[in-house]
Parts: structure tokens; C-alpha cells; sequence
């Protein structure tokens, strides 16, 4: 007797609730809230302190990836003719197909210098095959929404 009284309520309770309204939130429009450890796409950092990216192009994060899914070539640094920064080598272009990234975390694992972070970026689906290619200055911009989002610090001073 007692277990069908609350088997009712449990089903009252639930028809009420079902009269609040609809409970599934329509996408775009409300875009989902990701956690503060969340591992989006990889991005490059900006260290704003020489007004350069981090990465010196050094090659090491593609060596490692499993998916070969990066490509980076490095060059001279102008700023460290003019002794405005300390890295000798800057990256010059650098490529991530993420569609082919699975996330791993690992080209943040093996990086000495900083210079790339798992962003909290997740919606970057397209209609075309090259679409997911992102270069340089879109890892820039969501490496640097990134940071500003967080507050991110680099760990070395290097
Ligand atoms: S992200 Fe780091 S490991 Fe990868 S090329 Fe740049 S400096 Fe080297
Ligand atoms: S997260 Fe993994 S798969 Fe993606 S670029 Fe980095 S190392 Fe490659």
C-alpha cells in the first residue's frame, strides 16, 4: 500500500514538473557551459609581455602527436636581433586539422615552452573537408580567448 501511495506522488510530482514547460534547451541559442578543466581544441598562447606568440615553432608537440594532425615551420626572430625578446627561433606557421585531433592533450604534455593549451573550444564543426584546418592566427585567437577566459599564467618564465 505504502509503495503505490509513493509511486503516485512520484508520478503527481512528475506530471507537475512535465507543466513548467519544455526542460530541452534549444542550440544555438543557448550554447553549452563547458567546466574549468574541460579539454576543448588545442590553441597557441600570447605572451603579452614581448607581444609574441610563445611558440618557437621547435617542432616537438608534432613529433609527439598521434595523429599527425600538426604541421609548423619556425624562422628567425626579429625580436631577438633587437634584443626585445629572448627566443632566437618564432614560429612562422603552424596548423592543426582538427579534424583529425582526438583531444589527447598530449602536444600540451611535451611543449617546454607554454606555447599551447586545451581551450575550451568544442563547436567548430563545417560542411567542408578543409574546413577544420585552423592556422596560425585562428589557434592564436582561441589559445588567447583561452587565456583570457581563465586567467591562464604560464608555469616558466622562459
Ligand atoms: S607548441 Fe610548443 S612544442 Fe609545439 S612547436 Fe610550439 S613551442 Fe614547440
Ligand atoms: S591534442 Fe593530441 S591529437 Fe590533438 S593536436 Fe594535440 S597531440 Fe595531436
Amino acid at each position: 500500500m505504502l509503495s503505490t501511495v509513493k509511486g503516485m506522488i512520484q508520478t503527481l510530482s512528475s506530471t507537475f514538473r512535465g507543466l513548467r514547460g519544455p526542460v530541452t534547451k534549444l542550440y544555438p541559442e543557448n550554447p553549452t557551459v563547458v567546466q574549468n578543466r574541460f579539454m576543448g581544441f588545442p590553441g597557441l598562447t600570447w605572451d603579452k609581455n614581448v607581444d609574441e606568440p610563445f611558440c618557437t615553432g621547435c617542432m616537438v608537440c608534432i613529433r609527439n602527436c598521434p595523429t599527425q594532425c600538426m604541421t609548423a615551420t619556425m624562422k628567425d626572430n626579429p625580436k631577438f636581433a633587437d634584443e626585445s625578446s629572448k627566443r632566437r627561433k618564432i614560429v612562422d606557421e603552424f596548423e592543426i586539422n582538427l579534424n583529425r585531433c582526438i583531444l589527447c592533450g598530449i602536444c600540451v604534455n611535451v611543449c617546454n615552452f607554454d606555447a599551447i593549451v586545451m581551450t575550451h573550444e568544442h563547436e567548430e564543426s563545417g560542411i567542408s573537408r578543409d574546413g577544420s584546418r585552423m592556422n596560425l592566427s585562428g589557434l592564436l585567437e582561441i589559445g588567447g580567448r583561452y587565456q583570457t577566459q581563465t586567467g591562464w599564467q604560464p608555469s616558466s618564465k622562459d
